[in-house]
């Protein structure tokens, strides 16, 4: 058997889709990750895959609709990069959280493993991040919660924002979602990532 990659040797950007049927036709296990814009998810995905300015791609202005896949240590998983989600007008009464691309890729990719949903730590919980979990949960797609700039604020804020966040969940959702806490300033949380990714493609 093949050791378990915690550890990311190369992560190279593969395409980049607006549809489904642009999304690689490859076997490869996915991990995605989401957030709300400025959470901190280019900074999370460099710091994993040991490479500044790999996710830069993703949050150009005009390219915030796409979904980046990245082949990571030579085709052993892929890591995906999915645009940002926040309350877009979509008409004069509509609000959308997220595009049609995103939710079909969520619900129909065959694929993805894992939605990594990463979530400020510095904040109680909101109502944007419980919209998309709830959405997440009602939908049956996998997912685990990241926990991001854990740095910022006292180790105190972080745990009682993050059982506020359990709490809140604890009304619409059975069982407890996997969680996990990092900060890219102080290096923490990778191993934790990794393992569980290593876990699941083994
Ligand atoms: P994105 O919009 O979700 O891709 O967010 P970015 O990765 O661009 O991060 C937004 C801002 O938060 C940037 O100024 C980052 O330097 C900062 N940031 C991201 N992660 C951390 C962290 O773990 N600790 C601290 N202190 N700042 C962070």
């Amino acid at each position: 058997m093949l050791p378990k990659p915690v550890k990311i040797n190369s992560a190279n950007f593969e395409l980049s889709a607006l549809s489904l049927d642009t999304c690689p036709e490859w076997e490869l296990s996915e991990f995605a990750f989401i957030g709300r814009s400025n959470v901190g998810k280019s900074s999370l995905i460099n710091f994993l895959c040991n490479q500044d300015g790999l996710a830069r791609v993703s949050s150009t202005p005009g390219r915030t609709r796409e979904i980046n896949f990245f082949s990571v240590n030579n085709g052993a998983w892929s890591l995906v990069d999915l645009p940002g989600y926040g309350y877009a007008k979509v008409s004069k009464t509509d609000r959308q959280l997220f595009s049609e691309f995103v939710s079909d890729y969520l619900v129909e990719r065959p694929n993805l493993v894992c939605a990594f949903v990463l979530i400020d730590s510095r904040h109680s919980p909101q109502k944007i991040d419980q919209e998309f979990v709830q959405w997440l949960v009602e939908n049956k797609v996998p997912f685990a919660l990241v926990f991001t700039k854990t740095d910022k604020v006292s180790a105190t804020a972080v745990k009682t924002n993050i059982e506020a966040f359990q709490k809140a969940m604890a009304e619409w959702s059975e069982g407890e979602p996997k969680i996990f806490i990092t900060s890219v300033k102080k290096r923490t949380g990778y191993r934790e990532i990794l393992g569980f990714v290593g876990d699941a493609i083994s």
